[in-house]
């Protein structure tokens, strides 16, 4: 539900004549309803039950055991009360009886007006229908403030076997009473049918959804929990219906602006392709050769790539990027942090080799020139590099994101390439838009280490095409996890020996602390609650306190130790950072600035200290930064919480799954969406109220489908008024940086 909604104004677009929610209930319900961001009807019947309760079977009072759950018809035939002897308040006694046996219920009640309550319900002879727990008192049988309906002319028992809805209710000590929730709620049912539609009629058809007036019956008054579901089903369809509708509004204002179209099959890519170590794989092939078709287009392409740790997401950028040169663009290549950005750098000179060395004398034919872009550059070098891009002598510019921001003019941008899309908002997408020569929109690839399932990607970044590397290149040996708990010192002990093991043996070692001091707070990230246990007061581990500590510890003597993190300038970062990937340390203390994309292909061990500390997907990254070469992988997930305790076992199955997108749907199950890629990768509310990304996965391709053709004829949606209402509506409290079409 909408939380913290600022303003109580009614939706544009209610029709007049409906009542305002205030007349529906009493003070209490109103402010529960309103603490879930409920403002009128239309809101306040797409509150869906928490839950519901279902009267069991019906069985005959004679065969009830003690202890047994029960529902039976029953008739009254004895009702007393009196004071309690210790405390205020009274006991209410009701016998009752079936025919084959008989049965107390027990009520204790505190006020006066609640006994007179039940007395008026439970008259001798009514017959009701009574659920609730077989106690025994006295060596008699009763049930303790059972659930009872009262069959009355208006009820039958068919109706009183229905499932009840259970409401959400806030408001601590002044929540309101179920019973009066479930009331506003019938009450409030009544004006379903005036309800504007958001999902046009057709759509519902020809999907089998229930239109909105039967779901939101289905909802709060069901005849099943099938019926209920089916009604749930509505509001999950609505809401990614309305979701879609946004992606596809947004894709087709991209398609407003032309892109160029890199079509050229040229020289740079086959001159590569004959140049590179290793066969691409099928994976790699279908996914360049998917890209390579949408770039040939002449609107914006936005992709996201998607693909393991080490799945080989590089090669195909790059390749990407050399078609734009081949067809006479520019190609830029946005990384999260300058780190990264020299690393990729690097990476794309090894790769090119004589093809990158543009204007140099150990140029190879038709190269092209490489350009990192650094914030920290000096100035005559930068003022060069700036000259290269604006001049077009640039191919390729690599450089943070801070390429879009600042005023890098392009000669003739045509691909932009953005690695570890979860730092980008869309925001940074959005920018680029007529960045490219003539006012054009350069394509854009975003490639992202966190592989979601494709129905989650589509729900919170659904103006992207979802592509997704599912193989790994064979050469990568792969890593194995191992769990330290802090109760077994020996188990670190071990963990230590291991990576002076692995240093032994020629190999490097990374250790990861959650922060840069142990006295700061500045770099924790804290994914996951702390578990109570492993809160002992101890601090987080520093880099800097590590590192001083394994460079006193007579076991890491000759141990050439470097350290890395955020505070560190430019300069000594890329320092250390080129020192372990040119083999001149031994081992890294870092911080998670090493976390995305950083590939030293000899580091085999990767010791995470406080491993509770970082969220799932960031230990995934973390551990795929080893076993990247030839050489098995070794990380060890330590942590200063014991065995057994939950903490240990998340972290447990966390080692157990290599698969990135199992851990994904894991951490999916586990936080929800929101917090997987953040309000600014989705760019709307943050959380979704009725669709689960992982179960509604039909729903949400669909309502893609669907929303795409509504879109194409019906651009500005001046027929489908319903809808549009409910873009505002969802738009409206959403980030301020959402870019509204
Ligand atoms: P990521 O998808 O995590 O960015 P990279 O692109 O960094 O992965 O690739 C990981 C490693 O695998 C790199 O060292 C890269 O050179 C290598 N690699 C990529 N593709 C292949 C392949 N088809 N066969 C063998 N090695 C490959
Ligand atoms: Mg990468």
């Amino acid at each position: 539900m909408a939380q913290g909604r600022s303003t109580s104004a009614p939706r544009p677009g209610l029709p007049g004549g409906l009542p305002d929610i205030s007349e529906l209930m009493g003070a209490r319900e109103l402010a529960s309803v309103r603490a879930l961001g409920v403002r009128d009807l239309a809101d306040l019947l797409r509150v869906a039950p928490n839950r519901y309760v279902v009267p069991g079977d019906l069985s005959f009072l004679s065969s009830m055991a003690v202890g047994d759950e029960v529902s039976s018809i029953a008739t009254v035939t004895g009702v007393r009360d009196h004071r309690m002897r210790n405390r205020p308040g009274s006991i209410l006694l009701v016998t009752i009886t079936d025919g084959t046996a008989e049965l107390t219920l027990t009520f204790f009640l505190a006020r006066e007006h609640l006994v007179q309550w039940h007395r008026s319900r439970l008259r001798v002879d009514a017959r009701i229908l009574v659920s609730g727990t077989v106690g025994l008192h006295d060596g008699a049988r009763q049930i303790v403030h059972p659930e009872y309906t009262v069959l009355d002319d208006a009820t039958s028992v068919d109706e009183a076997l229905r499932p009840v809805p259970v409401y959400p209710l806030r408001g601590g000590t002044k929540k309101p009473k179920q019973a009066a929730m479930r009331t506003a709620f019938q009450e409030a049912l009544a004006y379903a049918p005036s309800l504007p539609e958001t999902v046009p009629a057709e759509v519902l058809r020809r999907r089998g959804v229930l239109p909105l007036p039967e779901a939101l019956q289905a909802l709060h008054a069901p005849r099943s929990l099938e019926h209920a579901a089916a009604g749930r089903a509505h509001l999950a369809f609505e809401e990614a219906f309305v979701l879609q509708t946004v992606f596809a509004q947004r894709r087709a204002a991209d398609e407003l602006t032309p892109a160029p179209a890199l079509a050229a099959d040229g020289p740079l890519q086959t001159a590569l392709r004959e140049r590179l170590p290793f066969t691409l794989t099928a994976g790699q092939e279908e996914a360049s050769a998917q890209i390579a078709e949408r770039v040939s287009r002449d609107m914006p392409t936005n992709v996201l790539l998607q693909g393991d740790v080490g799945s080989g997401k590089t090669v195909i950028a790059l390749l990407a990027m050399l078609r734009a040169v081949d067809s006479g663009r520019q190609a830029a290549l946005l990384a999260p942090t300058e780190v990264l950005a020299e690393q990729h750098h690097r990476t794309v000179m090894d790769l090119l080799g004589g093809l990158g060395r543009g204007g140099r004398i150990d140029a190879e034919d038709g190269a092209t020139k490489v350009r990192l872009l650094r914030g920290s550059q000096r100035t005559q070098d930068r003022r060069q590099t700036l000259l290269d891009i604006t001049s077009g002598e640039a191919g390729i510019v690599i450089g943070t994101h801070a390429l879009l921001t600042e005023s890098v003019e392009f000669a003739a941008l045509g691909l932009v390439v953005i690695d570890e899309q979860h730092r980008f908002g869309v925001d940074h997408r959005r920018a680029l838009r007529r960045r490219g020569a003539d006012g054009t929109s350069p394509h854009v690839v975003v490639m992202s280490a966190t592989p979601i399932p494709r129905s989650a990607a589509l729900a919170i970044a659904g103006d992207l095409d979802v592509l997704t590397l599912r193989d790994m290149p064979a050469r990568r040996a792969g890593t194995t996890s191992h769990v330290v708990p802090g109760d077994r010192p020996a188990w670190e002990d071990r963990m230590w020996e291991r990576s002076l093991e692995e240093i032994r043996a020629g190999r490097q070692v990374f250790v990861v602390c959650p922060r840069i001091a142990d006295a700061d707070e500045s770099e924790v990230r804290l994914e996951i609650l702390p578990d109570p246990e492993a809160d002992n007061g101890a601090a987080p581990r520093g880099v800097e306190e590590t590192a001083e500590r394994l460079r006193g510890d007579p076991r890491f003597a000759g141990v050439r130790i470097g350290t890395l993190h955020g505070r560190m300038s430019a300069e000594e970062k890329d320092r250390a950072m080129t020192a372990m990937s040119a083999g001149e340390l031994d081992l890294l203390v870092a911080t998670t600035v090493i976390e995305v994309g950083v590939d030293v292909p000899n580091a085999s061990v990767m010791v995470i200290l406080d491993a509770d500390r970082f969220g799932v997907s960031q230990l995934h990254q973390l551990r795929g930064r080893v076993g990247r070469g030839e050489h098995p992988g070794i990380a060890f997930l330590a942590t200063r919480a014991p065995v057994g305790s939950e903490i240990v076992h998340h972290l447990e199955a966390i080692a157990d799954t290599q698969d990135g997108f199992e851990l994904a749907r894991l951490d999916l199950a586990r936080r929800g969406v929101g917090d997987l890629l953040g309000t600014a990768q989705s760019g709307l509310r943050r959380t979704l109220r009725h669709l689960d990304v992982l179960d509604d996965d039909g729903a949400i391709e669909a309502a893609r489908a669907d929303a795409i053709a509504l879109v194409a004829a019906d651009p500005d949606l001046d027929a489908h008024r319903g809808l549009a209402d409910a873009i505002d509506d969802r738009l409206r409290d959403a980030d301020p940086d959402v870019e509204r079409t």
